[in-house]
């Protein structure tokens, strides 16, 4: 029986957004690391706050904290925004960034002035996916959303969705077909990848393909130098399980080399730092059960029980730490 804090671990996709030590300590007693995404989210601090708090806090007592920084979209419709974008890579990298992360917002949030979405495979973009692929700099990609987001609430396959969409229904594409559809986002990241194939690129949230094993092993046969993450879609594997157990083992033996773990905590400022410790102890042992037990388990997040995957130690190091090294170039930082 192997117990959670039997090897050193690293949680790949947390953002650490606040000025405290709440999530090294635990991770510290959780024997993880941690690697922060800076991300050009609205509700997020600037990015230079980002990028300034995660250096600062890259040494604290209790863990190691990587960070992979991103580039500021503002002006990205104007002239020269690629030239601009390069210069705040270069310096993100000296800063002992990891990779560059592209968010949502390039394809469900940016438009032209005819009211058209700027997609990742847009000719605004081309320069700076040359830039990175000619320096292998890690890509972290999140385009689009879980596919459940263009469907009617009651085809959704989790929780957690179901909840979102029915509060949120200004982000709930089943009813916005204004915006570019689910297919177009998957294959503008596909395309940039064609074109880039030597890019080093992880997608996040299982390349937004988390509904379908076989959409993503596609991809990942297609694209030998793309990676994924599982943040934020873990209970979507939940729903695999339940569905086709074997085929999920399948998949982490066959792709073992290329899976990622991350939770996608926030550790947001205003939220009760109780409540992050609870909330994050949680998502690691239930993770945890899930893939290094066998155990019965249940989730609020689907209807039915599912068995844990039981992976062998091998896989389970490379899953929750060595991938993260390898993809993220962590070992030089
Ligand atoms: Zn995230």
């Amino acid at each position: 029986m192997l117990f959670i804090d039997d090897f050193q671990k690293i949680d790949a996709h947390i953002h650490f957004n606040a000025n405290r030590t709440t999530i090294p300590e635990l991770a510290e007693e959780y024997s993880f690391d941690l690697l922060t995404i800076n991300t050009e989210v609205p509700e997020f601090p600037a990015i230079s706050t980002q990028q300034e708090r995660a250096i600062r806090y890259s040494n604290n007592s209790h863990c190691t904290i990587h960070h992979a920084a991103t580039i500021n979209t503002e002006n990205i419709l104007e002239d020269r925004w690629a030239d601009k974008a390069i210069l705040q890579i270069k310096q993100a990298i000296e800063q002992g960034a990891c990779g560059i992360k592209f968010w949502k917002n390039i394809g469900m949030s940016i438009q032209r002035p005819d009211g058209s979405f700027l997609m990742l495979d847009d000719p605004e973009l081309e320069a700076v996916f040359e830039f990175l692929e000619r320096q292998q700099i890690p890509v972290l990609g999140h385009q689009g959303e879980p596919k459940n987001c263009w469907l009617p609430v009651d085809d959704m396959t989790v929780q957690s969705d179901k909840d979102y969409f029915s509060a949120h229904p200004q982000y709930h594409m089943y009813q916005h077909d204004e915006y570019p559809g689910y297919w177009r986002h998957i294959e503008a990241r596909d395309n940039v990848l064609s074109r880039h194939p030597q890019l080093q690129f992880v997608g996040l949230h299982i390349a937004s393909l988390e509904w379908n094993l076989e959409e993503v092993e596609q991809r990942l046969d297609r694209f030998p130098n793309m990676a994924i993450d599982l943040a934020e879609r873990i209970s979507h594997l939940y729903y695999h399980a339940r569905e086709d157990r074997d085929h999920l083992i399948r998949f982490f033996k066959k792709y073992q080399d290329r899976i990622i773990y991350g939770t996608d905590i926030i550790d947001d400022p205003d939220t009760d730092p109780s409540d992050i410790v609870e909330e994050l102890t949680h998502r690691w042992k239930n993770h945890w059960h899930f893939l290094a037990t066998d155990k019965e388990l249940s989730s609020p997040q689907v209807d039915a029980p599912f068995q844990g995957l039981n992976l062998p130690l091998s896989i389970l190091e490379k899953v929750y730490r060595g991938n993260a090294m390898h993809w993220y170039q962590l070992s030089n930082k």
